[in-house]
């Protein structure tokens, strides 16, 4: 076995035994979009920081990459208690949100990620499902992802700030993937880029594959439990045969 074989051996047994469960047998393979999908992540966090600090309140760009995959209201009250130690009035959350969106549809059209339309080619090539989950609600989510990404997500694969509750940390939109996949935690992956992401796939008791596409340390990912990493969608892609052979054969 190469180093990569035994990497991804141990990382498989280690999830096993996690989750007592007696194997992988992938059918689908849940993305995140910010981050994963799209290279989308600079413009979010320039918006975040530029739209705060005209409130007055204080997050940097890399601090916003830190809180990736929560919803507004909770990355503005994260800064606001640290602040003012209350949370913000829920007006001022939706002024904020409203001029971050606006902010961030001034930026150009975000590309796909490097990697990811010859990742989602090969996962469908696998006969596996795609699934899209997402903390974002935003209008033009629809149309982008027809886009940039045509006969790959159907509406009902997909799980958006409209259809959960609680967003990332909680498991619920990954537990949400799984339903609509219509398949049970292993035999799913998750594909995310946030540490916040990467808690929920883990919470919600899916082998979750962390790419690190953004300005954070590797060991923000693995301590927020990826089983495993890989450091751009490119480089999950091209290792995406071993990866597929080593989740269908355990
Ligand atoms: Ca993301």
């Amino acid at each position: 076995m190469n180093m990569q074989e035994i990497i991804l051996e141990e990382a498989v047994s280690r999830y096993l035994s996690q989750h007592r469960q007696t194997g992988i047998h992938l059918k689908a393979v849940l993305f995140d979009m910010d981050g994963v999908l799209f290279d989308s992540m600079p413009y979010h966090a320039d918006s975040w920081h530029t739209v705060m600090e005209r409130h007055g309140l204080h997050l940097s760009r890399e601090e916003a990459f830190l809180h990736e995959g929560r919803t507004g209201a909770a990355t503005i009250n994260i800064v606001y208690h640290r602040q003012y130690g209350k949370d913000a009035d829920p007006e001022l959350i939706r002024q904020i949100y409203a001029e971050k969106s606006e902010e961030f549809a001034r930026h150009p059209e975000p590309e796909r990620m490097s990697g990811a339309w010859e990742l989602v080619q090969k996962v469908k090539a696998c006969g596996l499902t795609p699934v899209l989950v997402t903390g974002s609600g935003q209008a033009t989510l629809l149309e982008r992802l027809a886009h940039s990404y045509p006969d790959t997500f159907d509406r009902a694969h997909m799980v958006t700030a409209f259809d959960v509750k609680f967003g990332k940390p909680n498991p619920e939109p990954y537990l949400m993937g799984l339903v609509k996949a219509g398949v049970a935690a292993n035999e799913a992956i998750v594909v995310e880029n946030a540490p916040i992401g990467v808690q929920a796939g883990v919470a919600a008791g899916i082998f979750t594959v962390a790419v690190n596409t953004g300005p954070l340390d590797s060991k923000v990912l693995l301590d927020a439990g990826a089983n495993l990493l890989f450091p751009s969608m490119q480089a999950l892609c091209d290792n995406w045969e071993q990866v597929n052979d080593k989740l269908l054969s355990n």
